[in-house]
């Protein structure tokens, strides 16, 4: 199956210039997004990890199913004040402004290998500031998991001390 066919690109969103990457036609078709997980989950069949962190909020999706697939647990990284127990945050830096992104501080216990899951890796500002949260709580980022990488916009560099799993390149 060709999974890039099954993408729809969107240009101009969400401002002029940039170019989508539309990954919702992907989940809307059951063969597609089922082939998705079964080949993310088999790059990643002979780590060793014990929980699959992903971020608010296309990170949910893929990393829940994934998470269900391998039997293991999903913790979400959120954005501000919506988890209800005590959390740790993280502020990072975008393009223009930045970021916060928070998780519950007893998500991670210290020593836990964790697999860290997104749709797409751009820049590797949300994925890298995911893993520094799990690493500040004390667990071991033993992977990074992307359904795409848009390369060319430095994710790798950002990303350069994890080990990076990836179907497609674009
Ligand atoms: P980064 O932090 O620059 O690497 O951007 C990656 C994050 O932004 C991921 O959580 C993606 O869900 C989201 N993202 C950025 N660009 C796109 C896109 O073209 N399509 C879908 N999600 C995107």
């Amino acid at each position: 199956m060709n999974l890039e066919e099954k993408l729809r690109k969107i240009p101009d969103f969400p401002e002029a210039g940039i170019t989508f990457i539309d990954i919702t036609t992907v989940l809307k078709d059951p063969d597609a997004f089922e082939e998705v997980i079964r080949q993310m989950l088999e790059q990643v069949k002979d780590l060793d990890f014990d929980i699959i962190v992903g971020s608010e909020s296309r990170g949910f999706i893929f990393g829940a199913a994934l998470a269900f697939a391998a039997h293991k647990g999903f913790v979400p990284v959120r954005k501000p004040n919506k988890l209800p127990a005590e959390t740790l945050s993280i502020d990072y830096d975008l393009e223009y402004g930045s970021n916060t992104l928070e998780i519950h501080r007893d998500a991670i216990k210290p020593g836990q290998k964790v697999l860290l899951v997104d749709d797409l890796l751009a820049t590797g500002g949300t994925a890298n500031a995911s893993c520094k949260l799990v690493e500040e709580l004390g667990g071991e980022i033993v992977g990074t998991s992307f359904f795409i990488e848009l390369s060319g916009l430095g994710g790798r560099e950002a990303l350069k001390d994890y080990e990076i799993y990836r179907l497609l390149e674009i």
